[in-house]
């Protein structure tokens, strides 16, 4: 066996260790044992792309890959050392946008392979003699045209999870014609390449998928942005996928379908659980108009005091905690779960709502409670709990905003309509634990701050908790 086939079947054994790695991180009890399927997978296929250069290219290549893949270990392991939690979406939308780059480069590699070095040159990138050259120079195309797009709608998905720009989406006008225009230049592009390979026309596909990856996920507002990221991820697979075909990659085939369609699943679940459409999220927010500007005046707001937010404590029969993002940023998990276990030695009946997109990344919040050790039991999905908030003492909503937006529901006009949201107010005491009155994540204004049975609670939600704890 040379040492090419056993690299060839080393390819094999990561696939399905990469798929046995999907499969176990689809629970709780698993997702330990997938991790590590996953890495082995990945040590597996490094090595074996080691050996094939080594086989393949000689001495200078190996040092090359060597060399590349130590300074990318290092930057990943220290970025990931360093990664807040709040931040991982930005991490892994930059993730992607080197999935895309990386398409692209492979694509553009593959043109100026065949044009620089004839049909021999092409030979070497997979046999493109004849009429395979056409679906060469067609995989190319397709190529470049994912990646980029991919890589600059990762760039502003970074930008807008990080804040760096406003995350209201874009209206541009007549923006679905601009779209799908941009998708037939594409096809007329790639014919025109596939008839007869020139620099301008790559060039030409290149800014145009370049400028459609911007665009679409700059028309996505603020709170669709859980599923963007997770649509990216599904585009980075198809981008990897497509450089598998340049490259004769079963591997990159595989691993970028696996990508590719569980994202693509992902986004869809996402979507059914945020009730958007998935079509129109993934074409850029298409058929979404602009609402009008959300500055109504919703009257006065009222203050409490952690002392006083611990007298109704003390009285509540049962307490909803609907934690969001601001719980993460505080790092208020903790003292939330000493005052958790306070208030269940004192019988009251402590619950926690959850919702599909509280925080940062899908199951954010569940990870910081399962940090703070509050038992799994009493931690309940949005569809488990909202029936219940009608007959709740007090809700505390920790460092949450557009999850708990009435809004959502009663508003037809928001930006977030339609969105499902917990319920807090039916509640009979609702107590938001917020430092300012700022909106959230979408921008938009939150009725539930000006509620009769509503008292806002400034400050650090960690502060603010261990004063109740204190105060308890
Ligand atoms: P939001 O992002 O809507 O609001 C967070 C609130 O926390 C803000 O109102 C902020 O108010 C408050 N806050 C911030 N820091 C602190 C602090 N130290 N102490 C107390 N309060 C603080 O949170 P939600 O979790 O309700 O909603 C998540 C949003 O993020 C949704 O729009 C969702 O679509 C989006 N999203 C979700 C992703 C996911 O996968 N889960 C991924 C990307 C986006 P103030 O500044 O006044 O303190």
């Amino acid at each position: 066996m040379t040492l090419t086939t056993a690299a060839q079947a080393a390819y094999i054994v990561a696939a399905l260790l990469f798929i046995l790695s999907l499969a176990g991180l689809s629970k709780h009890e698993t997702a330990r044992s997938g991790v590590v399927l996953g890495i082995s997978g990945m040590v597996v296929a490094l090595a074996a792309t080691v050996v094939l250069a080594a086989d393949g290219s000689g001495a200078l290549a190996v040092t090359l890959l060597v060399v590349a893949m130590a300074i990318g270990a290092a930057v990943g392991l220290w970025r990931a050392r360093i990664v807040e939690m709040t931040a991982m979406p930005e991490l892994i939308a930059v993730l992607h946008s080197f999935v895309g780059l990386a398409a692209v480069l492979v694509g553009w590699n593959g043109f100026l392979q065949v044009e620089l070095g004839g049909a021999e040159g092409g030979a070497e990138s997979g046999g493109v003699a004849g009429t395979l050259l056409g679906i060469h120079h067609a995989e190319v195309s397709i190529g470049v045209f994912i990646g980029a797009l991919t890589f600059t709608g990762s760039v502003v998905a970074f930008l807008k999870l990080s804040a760096r720009i406003d995350a209201k989406p874009l209206m541009l006008p007549g923006k679905n014609l601009l779209n799908l225009g941009a998708l037939a230049a594409f096809a007329a592009l790639t014919v025109v390449f596939v008839a007869s390979p020139g620099l301008g026309t790559l060039v030409a596909l290149t800014v145009v998928a370049l400028l459609l990856g911007w665009h679409l996920v700059a028309s996505i507002g603020g709170g669709d942005m859980p599923v963007v990221v997770s649509m990216l991820n599904s585009y980075s697979g198809w981008a990897a996928a497509a450089s598998g075909f340049l490259l004769d990659n079963n591997l990159l085939i595989v691993t970028g379908a696996l990508v590719g369609s569980s994202g693509a699943y992902l986004s869809y679940v996402m979507c059914q659980a945020m009730n958007r459409s998935f079509l129109s999220v993934i074409a850029g927010g298409f058929g979404i108009e602009a609402g009008p500007a959300g500055d109504r005046d919703y009257g006065e707001h009222r203050e409490i005091t952690a002392i006083d937010t611990a007298g109704l404590l003390k009285e509540a029969k049962s307490v909803v905690i609907t934690p969001g993002y601001g719980m993460a940023v505080a790092q208020a998990q903790y003292p939330v779960a000493d005052l958790t276990r306070k208030l269940r030695e004192r019988g009251v009946e402590v619950r926690f709502g959850i919702h599909p997109v509280a925080g940062r990344l899908p199951g954010h919040m569940n990870v910081l409670l399962a940090e703070a050790k509050v038992p799994y039991d009493i931690v309940l999905e949005m569809d488990e709990i909202n029936d219940d908030f009608a007959t709740t003492s007090v809700v505390l909503v920790i460092g949450a905003n557009d999850t708990v937006n009435p809004a959502a529901v009663e508003d037809p006009d928001s930006p977030i309509a339609g969105m499902p949201v917990l319920r807090v107010w039916e509640a009979d005491n609702v107590v938001v634990f917020k430092r300012s009155m700022a909106t959230g994540y979408a921008g938009v204004q939150n009725p539930l701050f000006f509620r009769h049975n509503t008292g806002m609670l400034f400050g650090d939600a960690r502060q603010r908790v261990e004063d109740i704890v204190a105060a308890l």
